[in-house]
């Protein structure tokens, strides 16, 4: 089975590839064409260069950058497994906090839906993993290999020193980028200094070494070998644009008029030098040098049409704008564009979809800063004891007890008393937690009795609350959680 492009766009209409399965052939995989991308200059290849900048300075110093705390590490970014908290700066995240997580993955998939749906694959072209990784690879590999021409001479030539040194070169690079990737991703478990030294000295943990050597190996085979394949075959986001993209989207696009005219493409020939002798004689602006399909990640001919493999990155728009800068004939034959802009007609980026995209991303991020601001400084739990559900005293009372999960999320400590209200008349022992000095950023939990005896003999069970009342932190208020006193008889 191999994907072939359904048909050559036609003049006027951008033309959106259908894609093909079979062609005759009964081979199950189709045979991956090695792919030398050629490095070009150009403003969305300067603004790519800024992401990855940016991204890798944030990526690769934030578990270096250390973050005063009254309690806790003094990391400002720190993900404790073992304490089960997370500190985001000033933010620490509690294990029950984890919901926030689901709005964290909600604003990102609405992002993702608002942004695709105005500007296609932007993600994928300049933010993603994958194509940062491999941007990075690429220019290890031209740094070693040179560029494009350079490369497939190399790969052509017999085995030599020179050969062997400059793939050793690339691959040795190639491993460390990797480890130093796989190395940061495990720095943000744990306090880094301490963390890198005992990695070093063999006495990090089990889950320190795994962690690293699976993402040095990830790293090295998706963004040195798989490449464009991982695009191209394994992204679930790929296969599920095209459900995104309607006729108003913006995605890059070969002017079909402008580059083939009547006659279609033709080289630079004496002939058909100037663009009013092109012009005349019928045959566009695209003059076949190439330089769109060679600079491509993917390997693809944008004058094709959109394709599945087109991670929208722009650079083919920076060659083919060189080449018109060069010949004086204005930019854009290669540009983004919609599909509508493209046959003429009128355009909308703000449509009834992008709108409700637009207003419940808006509103999803509200509510996560909402949440995260009013966060409660104390957590109680109550979970009812079971085995056994109750116990008949000797004096005739009946005992239930609970266990109180209590968590502290502030910096400082908080004296608690612990009470309770909604059962007439019933006696609540704490044992030796009379008073309750709950540490800063601690979890306590307490064994609770609460024996009633039912003047009327009642069954079955009754609801009542178990408080705890913060003794000088008068602001924190009380908190109360829902208990069931349950009684013999009636099932129980
Ligand atoms: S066709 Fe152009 S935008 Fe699409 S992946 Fe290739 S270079 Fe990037
Ligand atoms: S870079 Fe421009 S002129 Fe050259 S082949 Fe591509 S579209 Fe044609």
């Amino acid at each position: 089975m191999n994907w072939e492009v359904a048909s050559r766009p036609s003049p006027g209409v951008l033309n959106r590839t259908v894609l093909m399965t079979g062609s005759g052939t009964d081979a199950l995989y189709q045979q991956r064409i090695k792919i030398y991308p050629r490095s070009v200059k150009g403003r969305f290849r300067t603004f790519k260069w800024g992401v990855l900048g940016f991204a890798y300075s944030v990526y690769f110093l934030l578990p270096w950058l250390r973050w005063e705390r009254n309690v806790g590490p003094d990391q400002a970014v720190l993900f404790d497994i073992a304490g089960r908290k997370f500190y985001l700066f000033d933010l620490v995240v509690y294990a029950q906090d984890l919901f926030w997580l689901t709005g964290i993955l909600l604003i990102a998939a609405l992002l993702l839906f608002f942004v695709t749906g105005i500007a296609g694959r932007v993600f994928c072209g300049y933010f993603c993993f994958q194509t940062l990784w491999t941007d990075l690879y690429m220019l290890i590999e031209r740094l070693t290999q040179g560029d494009r021409v350079a490369r497939i001479r190399l790969d052509k030539a017999p085995w030599s020193a020179n050969k062997l040194l400059r793939k050793g070169a690339t691959h040795l690079l190639w491993l460390l980028a990797a480890f130093w990737t796989g190395l940061t991703f495990t720095l943000y478990w744990g306090n880094a200094p301490e963390l890198v030294v005992a990695w070093f000295t063999g006495s990090a943990p089990f889950a320190a070494y795994a962690t690293t050597l699976f993402l040095t190996a990830t790293t090295y085979v998706m963004a040195g070998l798989a490449r464009e394949q991982v695009c191209t075959y394994m992204c679930p986001y790929a296969r599920f644009q095209s459900a995104m993209f309607d006729a108003d989207t913006r995605i890059v696009a070969y002017d079909v008029q402008r580059g083939e005219g009547g006659q279609g493409r033709r080289k630079v020939t004496r002939e058909l030098k100037s663009r009013e002798q092109r012009q005349q004689q019928g045959v566009g602006d695209c003059i076949d040098c190439g330089f769109c399909v060679q600079v491509c990640p993917t390997g693809i001919d944008i004058r094709d049409g959109l394709q599945v493999q087109c991670i929208s990155c722009a650079l083919c728009i920076d060659a083919c704008d060189t080449i018109m800068d060069s010949l004086g004939w204005g930019q854009g034959l290669i540009r983004y564009t919609s599909e509508k802009q493209a046959a003429g007609k009128e355009s909308r980026i703000w449509k009834p979809r992008t709108i409700a995209y637009g207003v419940a991303l808006l509103a999803a991020i509200g509510a996560l800063a909402w949440s995260v601001s009013n966060k409660a400084p104390l957590e109680m739990t109550v979970v009812q004891v079971r085995q056994p559900l109750f116990v008949r005293l000797s004096d005739g009372r009946i005992q239930n007890s609970y266990e109180l999960h209590l968590e502290n999320k502030t910096d400082e400590p908080i004296d608690l008393a612990i009470m309770m209200h909604g059962l007439a008349g019933a006696e609540l022992d704490v044992g030796r937690f009379g008073a309750l000095l709950l540490p800063a950023q601690h979890s306590l939990r307490v064994r609770v009795r609460v024996r009633w005896r039912s003047s009327h003999g009642e069954k079955g069970s009754r609801s009542f609350f178990l408080d705890v009342v913060p003794q000088r932190r008068k602001d924190l208020g009380m908190y109360s959680a829902p208990a069931t006193f349950y009684l013999p008889g009636d099932g129980n």
